[in-house]
């Protein structure tokens, strides 16, 4: 058990607990929609077309972009569309996204690679074949995990996040009781890709059930599986590796940094999944919960299907919801449940639509201060935030925010101050950005203008050499002309005083 290492972050229990944390497998979906582009990749090319039939797990777009991951079938059946759609996101926004309608037999494309006896592959091939399955970060942030496993040789520790990110998911705790086999040999393969001393899973410690089922399958003692304290946010990648190595990831670097892998439980199933049955990403375990369900529970969805798909299972009742994806902390408001679910999409939250309670006046109480898990001064924050002087926000650490929320869940006056937060960092970049432009044209405009004046002044000397050659050629022409005279006047004269001779 490690103690608890870092100050601030909050207490709270799941709102809405359930007694056997299992996972349901959903039914095949009639259709499947697969958006083009994955939060923090590059735009994939379909390299397929309206009516192509498609295997299970076939490669349907993909992009030469190496920070870039193909995507695939998650269904057998036949493209329908290539178009746009509504996607999760807070903005409402619509992207190019493949349609496949499913022929319900789920055929998958076969593994003509196997890696099964994965020890005897080169790292540079394993980590290819990662890529190749598609596989980023489970646990919401969506990073491709090729690129952080090819910055990954000689680390020294491999931390497996097991910590659900906030209160409420359950899917990385059901995953943990239900495949921990699968877990544990993911971290072997992790191991030798590598070439870590030591693994540790860390796991809350209010979650017994997912500990015990890991640590009776568990018989490598280069890893370790570690209770942490239930403490909100515990599960990010900076707090964790403080809790558990007492190490600090100094401001603007990530774990890789300091020789830490950090992967989340699920990334490391779905490394299972590639490298040992030969199967890509195509699908994930989601939690659906909230006040507008009665039954919370979690699902193995394909990606693509809709929200609506699993929600359904979880008898909604009949009043209006707002839909979050992720949690109740760190999660994103999105229009509605006719979303695709995507590879990072963790939780889908529903929740009986109530009034907001309106933000009042900061009373500096300073409890913001105090729940800060990084250590920075939220009301500070807030001041430089709410007048727009992001320069001095910026002096205050702003952009070492992680937007945990922690500081907006203690505030007595309801201030939402992490979007406050958000709008600064934004408003920063934008300006950053025109004064970055601003700056380019002024130089642009400085040099034209030195331009014109060398051009002018060029020219002008130019023009005075000229004036001095011309003068100077008619002054020795003139002078040649009057050697020329006097030259002529004394053969006349000669001649005449011959002439009188
Ligand atoms: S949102 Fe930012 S300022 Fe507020 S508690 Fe979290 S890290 Fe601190
Ligand atoms: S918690 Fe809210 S009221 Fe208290 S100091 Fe922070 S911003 Fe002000």
């Amino acid at each position: 058990m490690y103690s608890d290492l870092y100050k601030g972050g909050v207490f709270i229990s799941n709102p809405y607990p359930i007694d056997d944390v299992g996972i349901k497998k959903t039914t095949l979906p009639n259709k499947v929609i697969l958006p083009l582009n994955e939060r923090m990749t590059e735009k994939a090319t379909p390299c397929v077309k309206v009516g192509d039939l498609v295997l299970t797990g076939q490669v349907i777009a993909s992009n030469d972009d190496f920070n870039s991951v193909p995507i695939h079938a998650t269904v057998s059946g036949q493209v329908t569309a290539i178009d746009d759609h509504l996607i999760p996101h807070k903005s409402g926004f619509k992207t190019q996204c493949i349609t496949i309608q499913s022929d319900g037999k789920d055929e998958w494309v076969k593994d003509e690679n196997s890696t099964k006896d994965y020890w005897k592959y080169p790292q540079s091939l394993l980590i290819e074949k990662i890529h190749y399955a598609g596989i980023v970060g489970m646990g919401g942030a969506g990073f491709p995990t090729h690129i952080k496993l090819g910055l990954s040789q000689n680390c020294s520790t491999i931390i497996v996040n097991g910590t659900e990110c906030e209160p409420g998911i359950m899917c990385d705790d059901a995953l943990m009781q239900n495949y921990p086999s699968q877990v544990i040999k993911g971290v072997e393969i992790l191991l030798h890709i590598c070439g870590a001393e030591r693994a540790i899973i860390a796991i809350e410690n209010d979650k017994p059930d997912a500990y015990n089922s890991l640590l009776i399958n568990n018989n490598n003692d280069r890893i370790s599986i570690a209770h942490v304290p239930t403490k909100y946010t515990s599960g990010s990648e900076k707090l964790l590796t403080k809790t558990i190595l007492d190490k600090e990831i100094p401001s603007g670097d990530f774990a890789i940094d300091v020789g830490i892998v950090c992967l989340n439980v699920a990334t490391v199933k779905a490394i299972f999944d590639i490298i040992i049955e030969g199967k890509p990403l195509v699908s994930r375990i989601v939690t659906v919960t909230g006040s507008g369900v009665s039954k919370p529970y979690n699902y193995e969805a394909r990606l693509g299907s809709s929200f609506e798909d699993i929600v359904s299972l979880s008898s909604p009742n009949k009043l209006k919801h707002d839909v979050r994806m992720g949690g109740m902390m760190m999660g994103i408001d999105v229009p509605s449940t006719d979303v695709p679910i995507s590879k990072t999409c963790n939780c889908i939250f529903i929740n009986n639509r109530v009034a907001k309670d309106t933000a009042r006046e900061c009373i500096r109480c300073g409890s913001c201060n105090q729940a800060c898990p990084v250590g920075l001064l939220p009301q500070q924050l807030y001041w430089y935030s709410k007048s727009e002087k992001t320069d001095k926000a910026v002096e205050y650490s702003l952009f070492d925010c992680i937007e945990c929320a922690c500081c907006s869940y203690v505030c007595p006056s309801n201030i939402p101050l992490v979007e406050y937060f958000s709008f600064a960092k934004a408003l920063h970049r934008n300006t950053s950005e025109e004064k970055r432009k601003a700056n380019i044209a002024r130089e642009r405009f400085e040099y034209r203008e030195f331009r014109l004046e060398r051009n002018k002044t060029e020219r002008a000397q130019m023009m005075e050499a000229k004036k001095k050659a011309i003068k100077e050629k008619m002054a020795k022409e003139k002078s040649q002309k009057d050697k020329i005279t006097k030259a002529m006047e004394r053969v006349n004269t000669n001649k005449k005083n011959k002439i009188n001779e």
